[in-house]
């Protein structure tokens, strides 16, 4: 199969099959091809957010022995990584926001455990929208929530949600798939946007998993996707498997972004480099709080970026970033608009 053919035919507004995908996530890394695709996933990250990047900043609010055990967690009660629960105060969890807030941030996650009350959450999150001046996008990355809490999340505030069905789900993790899809649909019903993403991405996942997620992410019709790597969790299962380096990080989220097309704007990657950004990646994430992918129980300063950081590595991308609320998770009004610069 003639790579170019497939990225010419990507950067005409095609929708790659699975094969061409396949075909994409299977070119020699550093080759002519992979150049290629790297390129043009650029191109298209910048015509579909108009050049300009978001900084979207997360406060994890609580760290627990996770019964759910998902094995790239650090909270994951199998791992034995925390042997005691964190709550933040509300009043920190406000403080946080507001810092996000002051620091420009596009956009302000809430993430919890999938151990945290739901009901507190709505009451924390209440707290947060109430101290944070009218602009600013909300969103939740919480466990997996029925219809109704959809709509709970939506009333207190909430413009979306960031949920995965993620590499491994139901073998690395003890989630069932379907559950992770039905999070999808809840989440749609109650109008709440989606916010996914390719990962936890290990060395030991094949092109066939990749494929199949990537088209997932694609079917969800998310706001963005993109790809993350998985950070080793000293002395877990999983660690044996390393991580995937930033270079080939930059290739898989590349193909990524072509098999998006340009009516999915966001392509992000975690945790913020470069070279990613510089291949496409137009969407980086700032943490504080508590981390999933730390070993430590306060993540800002350590694994977590600051707004800051993530705005000096889209200026080393040459990334313009976009001042105010985050584009991607506007109403569908502009996921119309997207469609109009597609056809500029
Ligand atoms: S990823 Fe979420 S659900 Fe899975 S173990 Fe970690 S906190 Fe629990």
């Amino acid at each position: 199969m003639l790579i170019r053919k497939i990225v010419e035919k990507a950067l005409d507004g095609g929708r790659l099959s699975s094969d061409e995908i396949a075909a994409l996530f299977s070119t020699q890394l550093f080759s002519y091809e992979a150049t290629l695709i790297q390129s043009a996933s650029r191109r298209m990250s910048e015509k579909a957010c108009k050049s300009l990047a978001e900084v979207h900043a997360q406060v994890g609010l609580d760290i627990a022995c996770c019964p759910r055990n998902c094995r790239f967690c650090s909270f994951a009660a199998c791992n034995k990584v925390f042997s005691e629960s964190v709550d933040l105060p509300v009043e920190e969890i406000v403080t946080r926001a507001r810092e996000f807030e002051s620091d420009g941030a596009n956009a302000i996650y809430l993430m919890t455990t999938a151990q945290y009350s739901f009901e507190k959450f709505i009451e924390i999150a209440q707290e947060v929208k109430k101290s944070l001046k009218p602009e600013p996008i909300l969103i939740a990355n919480i466990d997996d929530f029925s219809e109704r809490q959809a709509l709970q999340l939506k009333d207190a505030g909430f413009s979306g949600v960031y949920h995965a069905l993620r590499l491994g789900e139901g073998r690395d993790t003890t989630i069932p798939p379907e559950k992770r899809l039905k999070t999808f649909r809840n989440a749609k019903e109650a109008e709440l946007l989606l916010g996914t993403c390719v990962e936890p991405v290990g060395s030991e996942h094949t092109i066939h998993e990749l494929v199949e997620k990537t088209i997932i992410t694609r079917e969800a019709q998310p706001v963005y996707s993109g790809a993350a790597r998985r950070i080793p969790i000293p002395n877990t299962e999983l660690a044996k498997y390393g991580a995937v380096s930033e270079a080939r990080m930059a290739h898989i989220l590349s193909v990524v972004r072509l098999a998006l097309g340009y009516e999915i704007p966001g392509n992000c990657t975690h945790e913020p480099n470069v070279v990613g950004a510089v291949a496409g990646a137009n969407l980086l994430w700032a943490e504080t709080g508590t981390n999933p992918r730390d070993i430590e129980k306060e993540t800002k300063g350590r694994r977590g970026m600051s707004v800051q950081q993530c705005r000096e590595i889209f200026k080393e991308a040459e990334w313009g970033v976009l001042s105010g609320p985050s584009q991607f998770f506007s109403t569908s009004k502009t996921q119309v608009e997207y469609g109009t610069i597609i056809k500029e």
